[in-house]
Order: structure tokens, then sequence, then C-alpha cells
């Protein structure tokens, strides 16, 4: 699967996507992640991707042009050959506004080939990316900074799905979420046995797969929502 990521601060994501399982995942070629500078887009010399809002008020809005270049120019290099030829993509537009992300959805989304992300910053974006995009997501009812932190959630939520990225096939099997919305997992401990006082339940050191298997079950049930 191939991420494209439009942002004016293209430095965020270099940390993030160059640790743990994204890294490994990037460089098995599970997903292929590029960053798009929108400065890149622009034609006059100051390189300026915002502007003051219509109507007054605080604030600037992200351009419609660059954005409006900058897609038409990763659309064109995915049909020319990219891993999104003739596949499946979507264009999403981070957005306080918009759905609320979940676990269903990047389920939905890990079956795509392609995801655009355009991360918004300042006031946002002007209103006329509409036309261009095919959702609006939300990570949460807050307003952050810009659309950075959301893309980057996006992408390792979807990634972590994908077949062959994590090490144990069965990680995402059972995990909060995985089985319904209000699925909780079960608790973990690992050494020391005993931490001042606090002791690993004894049926996960009985070696009785089933009796761990029960009661494993049994935890994730009560802790639904
Ligand atoms: N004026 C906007 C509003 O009232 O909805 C908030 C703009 S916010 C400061 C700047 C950018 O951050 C947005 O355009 C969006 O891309 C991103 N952003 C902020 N909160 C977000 C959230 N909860 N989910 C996804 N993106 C968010």
């Amino acid at each position: 699967m191939r991420f494209d990521v439009i942002t004016i601060f293209p430095e965020i994501f270099n940390s993030y996507f160059n640790e743990s399982i994204i890294k490994r995942a990037r460089k098995k070629k599970k997903i292929n992640i590029k960053i798009h500078d929108l400065r890149k887009y622009t034609s006059d010399k100051h390189k300026t991707v915002d502007d003051r809002p219509y109507g007054g008020g605080p604030g600037m809005v992200l351009k419609i042009e660059p954005l409006y270049k900058c897609l038409k120019a990763i659309k064109k290099k995915s049909a020319r050959g990219g891993s999104a030829t003739g596949g499946k993509s979507k264009t999403i537009l981070l957005s306080a506004k918009g759905k609320t992300f979940n676990q269903t959805l990047a389920s939905h989304y890990k079956n795509l080939d392609q995801l655009i992300l355009i991360c918004g910053h300042y006031e946002g974006v002007d209103e006329r990316i509409k036309k261009y995009i095919d959702q609006e997501i939300s990570i949460g009812n807050y307003v952050l900074t810009g659309g950075e932190v959301p893309a980057m959630v996006i992408v390792d939520s979807i990634t972590r799905l994908i077949p062959g990225v994590l090490g144990d096939k069965n990680s995402p099997k059972d995990e909060t979420f995985s089985k319904s919305k209000y699925y909780i997992e079960y608790p973990h401990y690992t050494r020391p046995e005993n931490f001042k006082g606090q002791k690993v339940p004894e049926v996960l050191l009985s070696g009785n797969h089933s009796k761990i298997a029960n009661w494993r079950q049994k935890q994730s049930s009560t802790k639904k929502a």
C-alpha cells in the first residue's frame, strides 16, 4: 500500500516513519510512504502556501492552487506506474470537522492501494478542496495545530493491519476493537512474577492453555464499555 502525505512541514515525519514497525514495513516493501512538500507546488518566489481568509477573521488559510497541483502530480505519477496503478485510491483531508477515524475505518483502508492524506494547518484549507477529496477525517473531538499527527496516526493504524507487518499474524486478531467496537483486550503481564507485592495471576503461570484462554476471555468481556 502506498501513502502520499501532503504537508507544509515534511520534516515532522522523518523520525516517526523511520522507526520501529513502520520502518520495518517500509523496508519489507509492505508499505511505501511519500511525503510531499506543498511548497514545491507554489509558483511565486516566496513559495506562498497560505493567504488571509476572505471575509476577514483570524489566521491564515491554505491556498487551493498548490494543493490542486500537488494532487494532480501525485495522481499522474501513480497512473504512470507507481504502486497505485489502476488500484483503489482515496484522498483524505485531515480535519477536526470530519468523520471520526476508528479501527473499522483503518480496517477498510488497509484494502486500498493508495491513500493520499492532506494535512491542513493554521485555520485550515480553502473549502474548494472538497471537490478533489473523497472524505474528511478527524482523529477525535479536539483541535490540533496541523494534520501531521493525524496523518501519522492513520498511517500507523493501517500499516499494522497489513498482513506480514507485525511479527505475529495473530497480534491484530485479539486486540482492543478487533472483534467489535466495544471489545477490550485482556491484561498482559511479564517478568517479574511479583512486583512489590503485585503478583501475576496464577492461571498465567499454570501452563494450562485452555484455562488461560478462558481467563483471558473473561477478563476481556468484563471490561466492555
Ligand atoms: N479552524 C479549524 C476548525 O475550527 O475546525 C481548525 C484548524 S486546525 C488549527 C489546523 C489543521 O489541523 C486542520 O486543517 C486539520 O488538517 C488539522 N486538524 C486539527 N485537528 C484535527 C483533528 N482532530 N483531526 C484531524 N485533523 C485535525
